[in-house]
């Protein structure tokens, strides 16, 4: 079951392993949608993007992979902006960290959770995948990391940044930005499909939930909600998210408590009525049980 997921194009694609990863980098155009004066959410290839522009200088979220750098930072000029002066990732996968050899060596101080530092030193595997990571280079590396929370204030925002445990990732950071009503949800957030839980990475299908439900306590319904990946959201695409999980934990529980295999739980077909909402992005229900069976 694992070894067949390797190879289906849909997990290469989520995870963007490199199939020739210069020549699809290429055609990727990134996109910037302007959700309030100052802040944008960038759209390319990996994980959504987050900026913030301003006279205090930029702050980026994310950085998707090595070979988009430069048309990242002509968006992020076109909106005003500049090289950033922060640059936080959510988590360490290399779909929202690819650029920050680049961005270190343009002297932006990369930000991060403990975590996330910990697997860019030391490198680390993508279980589900078999995704080797190798140790990041020196410029890479996060200089300044929390493990609870901290608060960035500039141009006029203030940005709370606080972790989740084991919820995508063991290192997941959320970012609010408290005056503008806007929530970066880092990869805790796969808008209109299933999430990919990095369960050998620490995540659980119940600490998303929880992630979820903290971002759930902060927004209204003019919050606007950048997800890891998807298109932008607001409280109730993330209700719905919301639901949907806590559907997949008690069904996927009942079977795991039961002593079923992940084999046994697929086979079992316990989420076949939510294959036609959830099932038509990166995994098909079949493959995410599978993924996250673990982490349940
Ligand atoms: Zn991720």
């Amino acid at each position: 079951m694992r070894k067949g997921l390797l190879t289906t194009i849909a997990a290469a694609a989520l995870l963007t392993i490199p199939l020739g990863a210069q020549a699809q980098m290429d055609d990727v155009k990134i996109k910037a949608q302007k959700l309030t004066d100052g802040i944008h959410m960038l759209r390319g290839k990996g994980g959504n993007i987050g900026v913030l522009t301003g006279p205090d200088g930029t702050f980026m979220i994310d950085d998707q992979f090595a070979p988009l750098t430069d048309k990242i930072l002509a968006a992020i000029k076109e909106i005003g902006g500049d090289v950033p002066r922060f640059m936080i990732n959510t988590h360490y996968h290399h779909d929202h960290t690819g650029g920050n050899e680049n961005l270190g060596n343009k002297g932006v101080i990369i930000v991060s959770h403990d975590n996330v530092r910990k697997k860019l030193v030391n490198g680390a595997t993508i279980k589900a995948f078999n995704k080797v990571i190798p140790p990041a280079a020196k410029a890479a590396v996060p200089v300044i990391t929390f493990a609870e929370e901290m608060t960035f204030h500039l141009n006029g925002e203030t940005l709370h940044v606080f972790h989740s445990s084991n919820a995508h990732t063991d290192g997941d950071s959320i970012i609010h930005f408290k005056k503008a009503n806007v929530i970066h949800a880092g990869d805790t957030f796969f808008n209109g499909f299933y999430p990919f839980i990095d369960t050998g990475a620490g995540g659980t299908v119940q600490g998303v939930i929880a992630a979820v439900d903290k971002m759930l306590a902060l927004a209204d319904d003019n919050t606007k909600i950048i997800p890891g990946h998807g298109p932008l959201a607001d409280k109730a695409a993330l209700v719905a998210y919301r639901t949907m999980l806590m559907t997949a934990q008690t069904r996927l529980s009942s079977l795991k408590s039961s002593g079923k295999s992940a084999a046994d739980a697929v086979a079992a077909k316990p989420l076949s009525d939510l294959e036609t909402t959830w099932g038509k992005g990166f995994l098909p229900t079949d493959k995410w049980i599978t993924i996250v069976y673990d982490g349940v």
